[in-house]
């Protein structure tokens, strides 16, 4: 019997998840909590008012209205233990438990985890007073310049550092000035490695991983990587100039070992599992792991999902993934290009009128929202940093990219802030190469 899904989280991500199961035959309605104009009263999916924090009051509503899926999107909800309370309740919920997501909220945590199965990472070491923060960077035989507050900090706890006198500043303004809260009660420092990110994604279900295609994201607010960190700018997938060798080492030496580590240690992973990666000279070294899909990759990877999502995560919580891989499109390629407010990393502005996005249907493009609410009367407007991506598959990342940067020229929202070369890595890979 078809069943309701409930998709937890307000994003971009959350509304790609929600459109991707509401394609499921085995789902007769996506309840996204709280959700965004995107999600409000859209086919199968509307939003729920229902409170996510409070977990006895959840499962029973999940009870009450024959929710027999819970996916969570963002990473708080995971660290908070709703996974356990739902689960323990006999709601599934789609993610891994508290302790397992620690490989996400403690970064020393998930330090001393990769140190002791041999999983690649940067130098490092953690503390707790910022005196020995301080005589560790002055004194360390590498550039131990990236200071981490170890808790979970919305993606902003990272500082790269120009020199050590900016290291131990950052330091100092973590741990005394405390600019991210308890986060920050530990630090982690270490070594600053350079080379091109990728986002490895796969699907764990305990034992068994299924990769996903490799994506990546963009973090810098303007054109040419200039300006300041973000949440995300845009992503694309899969990464040309990322080889399948590469891929290979990624999966056994990164994904799978996590995966076998944390059931050695009796903490099975269950879930998404994401790695952040920077490929150097010495081979892939994991920069972070995140708990569940990032955002925006995950508005280009479930684009390109051939399988019904509902049965792969079901799968996944059934440790059933070794007999039912899932696919991926062949030979195409997806661009996602986030639209922001006017003033976004900093201080924005909310109400401004989006006008156009019906176009981008006739158009073959999806629009997944994040900062967007319906206007009393009708029509959309801007209630948030990031506002809305816009997504192309196309056969080649190049017309994938001109299809995506098209759509957002025919979105109506004035002073967003976007990218234009979304993919500029790949492209130049790709002209470099063709060119040879
Ligand atoms: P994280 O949240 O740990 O992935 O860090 C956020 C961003 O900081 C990453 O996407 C990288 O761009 C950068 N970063 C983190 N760790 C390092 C490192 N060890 N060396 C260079 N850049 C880093």
């Amino acid at each position: 019997m078809a069943e309701h899904v409930l998709v937890i989280g307000s994003g971009g991500r959350e509304h790609a998840l929600a459109w991707k199961l509401a394609q499921s035959p085995h789902v007769q309605k996506v309840l996204v909590a709280p959700g965004n104009a995107g999600t409000a009263d859209c086919g199968k999916i509307c939003n729920s008012a229902v409170s996510v924090s409070n977990h006895s009051i959840l499962a029973q509503f999940c009870k009450d209205h024959n929710v027999g899926l819970v996916v969570v999107g963002p990473e708080v909800p995971l660290a908070a233990g709703i996974v356990d309370d739902l689960t323990a309740a006999g709601v599934p919920c789609f993610g891994p438990s508290a302790k397992a997501a620690q490989l996400e909220a403690s970064k020393s945590f998930s330090k001393s985890f990769m140190d002791r199965h041999g999983i690649p990472t940067a130098r490092w070491s953690s503390f707790t007073d910022p005196q020995e923060a301080c005589r560790y960077i002055r004194g360390a035989d590498f550039p131990a310049l990236v200071v981490k507050a170890s808790g979970l900090a919305a993606g902003k706890g990272v500082i790269v550092a120009k020199d050590k006198d900016e290291a131990c500043q950052a330091v100092l303004d973590i741990m005394k000035d405390k600019t991210f809260g308890t986060a920050g009660d530990t630090v982690v420092v270490e070594e600053l490695l350079e080379g091109e990110e990728v986002s490895c994604l796969c699907f764990s279900d305990g034992s068994t991983v299924a990769a996903m295609p490799p994506a990546q994201d963009h973090k810098r607010l303007l054109d040419g990587d200039q300006g300041p960190n973000t949440g995300g700018m845009g992503a694309y997938c899969p990464t040309p100039q990322v080889s399948e060798e590469m891929l290979q080492q990624i999966r056994t030496t990164v994904l799978q070992k996590t995966v076998d580590g944390m059931k050695e240690d009796g903490i099975p992973y269950v879930g998404v599992l994401y790695a952040g990666l920077m490929l150097t000279d010495q081979g892939p070294k994991v920069l972070e792991f995140n708990c569940r899909f990032g955002d925006p990759e995950c508005q280009v990877l479930l684009p390109l999902l051939k399988s019904d999502l509902y049965e792969v995560l079901k799968n996944t919580l059934e440790s059933k993934l070794a007999s039912d891989p899932p696919l991926w499109l062949d030979d195409s390629a997806a661009v996602t290009v986030v639209m922001a407010s006017e003033g976004y990393p900093g201080v924005y502005k909310k109400g401004v009128e989006i006008t156009g996005l019906s176009q981008l249907t006739e158009m073959g493009l999806q629009v997944f929202h994040a900062g967007t609410a319906l206007k009393e009367g009708g029509g959309v407007v801007t209630s948030g940093g990031r506002v809305l991506t816009v997504t192309a598959v196309r056969p080649t990342l190049e017309s994938a990219l001109h299809s995506a940067n098209q759509g957002v020229a025919a979105v109506g929202f004035p002073n967003a802030v976007y990218r234009r070369d979304i993919g500029h890595r790949a492209i130049a890979y790709l002209t470099r190469t063709r060119g040879l």
